[in-house]
């Protein structure tokens, strides 16, 4: 279902070239000839054909139809498929993807278990006592890094703000400074395993170096790190990455140190790089390490997983059916409505008359049942609409 903008824009160009020269031998005809070269399925596949062994990439089914519909169609449905092509030109540009649907040029190529799929990242916010979820929201990036900050938005806009201590603990994929740095400002209690932490959660023995980075003891008050021989790393330099500033750090007794190659490599001394959270991220690994870091992390499959279980297994909801980021957003909302709804009717004991009393949003309702005190985040990728 998906094309190769640049075997598509060869194609068109063709078509409107022989349209061109087809003019200047015949003059105005009907209009909806089409181009001599492709007025016949078997020359659309020659075309296509000539067009795959020069490009070396396969066009897919999709690409061949819309190359027939194109050739086949009339002046406004050609003014829609250039339109369409518009919007994917757009959103190979946007995406910087070498790809999108034609179906639903807004999905992204996101890893999934073993492989790529066309997808939208759903993610949901969910209270740990009732199973509620709080927030919900659908993006287009392939990532969680960035998406802990607006769904802490979305609760406290749904439930106003948030009592200190509140625990929300989230997996590996929203482990990043800021956030860390963030949940501290809210004065939230979070728990997020680093990466390490979250092989070790499943089971999955981490070697690590003897003088990697964590082990590199951090000091906040002096910004500086004290590696493993006892030797210290004072910030030197700094760096633009991604927007985003990095700072360096070296060592100031590498050259007479004996376990210089083992530490620092082919290098003359060690250089270590940091986004300036490394504190948090000290602080977050730490109380990850501890016994009740461990249980909330846990906890957190109880709060959240079974929530995306439910609604793709009972709701069967697998796959979008609307499209773009607005459909799936919508299409998301009401699965996530569906599911809300589904556990106020149980916590009312399925009464009918008190369903019809409840005023205002379930979320309200879910912040007066439970009172909040503890919340869980995750995504899930949802394959994109097709056709
Ligand atoms: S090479 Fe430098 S940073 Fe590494 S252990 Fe030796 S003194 Fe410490």
């Amino acid at each position: 279902m998906f094309y190769c903008s640049q075997i598509l824009s060869h194609v068109f160009t063709d078509i409107a070239l022989v349209d061109e020269e087809e003019d200047r031998l015949y003059g105005d005809k009907r209009g909806d000839e089409l181009p001599p070269e492709l007025d016949s399925p078997e020359k659309i596949r020659k075309k296509l054909q000539e067009l795959e062994e020069a490009s070396g990439k396969r066009v897919k089914r999709a690409t061949k139809h819309l190359i027939e519909q194109y050739a086949h169609g009339d002046a406004r449905q050609k003014e829609k498929i250039l339109e369409k092509l518009d919007k994917a030109e757009e959103e190979i540009t946007k995406s910087e993807q070498r790809a999108v649907s034609l179906s639903d040029p807004e999905a992204r190529f996101m890893g999934n278990k073993n492989h790529m799929e066309l997808s939208y990242n759903a993610q949901i916010t969910v209270d740990h006592d009732s199973g509620i979820i709080l927030a919900n929201y659908v993006t287009q990036e392939c990532t969680d890094r960035h998406q802990l900050q607006l769904q802490l938005e979305l609760v406290e806009k749904n439930l106003g703000a948030l009592p200190e201590g509140t625990k929300v603990s989230m997996n590996n994929g929203y482990f990043i400074g800021a956030n860390l740095w963030y949940l501290e400002q809210k004065a939230l209690d979070g728990y997020i395993p680093n990466s390490k932490q979250a092989q070790e959660q499943k089971g999955k023995k981490v070697e690590e170096g003897q003088y990697s980075q964590d082990k590199f003891v951090y000091d906040e008050d002096k910004d500086h790190f004290i590696c493993p021989a006892g030797g210290q790393l004072t910030r030197k330099g700094e760096y633009m990455y991604d927007d985003k500033p990095l700072y360096t750090y070296y060592g100031a007794n590498c050259n007479e140190c004996p376990f210089r190659a083992e530490c620092a490599g082919k290098k003359r001394i060690r250089v270590i790089t940091s986004d300036g959270y490394e504190a948090e991220r000290r602080r977050m690994a730490a109380k990850m390490r501890s016994d009740l870091g461990k249980e909330e992390y846990r906890n957190r499959k109880e709060t959240v997983e079974w929530v995306f279980g439910n609604m793709k297994q009972n709701m069967k909801f697998r796959a979008f059916l609307t499209r773009s980021t607005k459909g799936a957003r919508m299409e998301h909302n009401l699965v996530c409505t569906g599911h809300n709804l589904k556990i106020v009717w149980g916590k009312l004991g399925r009464n009918v008359p008190a369903l019809g009393k409840i005023s205002g949003s379930i979320v309200n309702l879910a912040s007066q049942v439970c009172g909040l005190t503890r919340l869980s985040y995750s995504r899930d990728l949802l394959v994109c609409s097709q056709d």
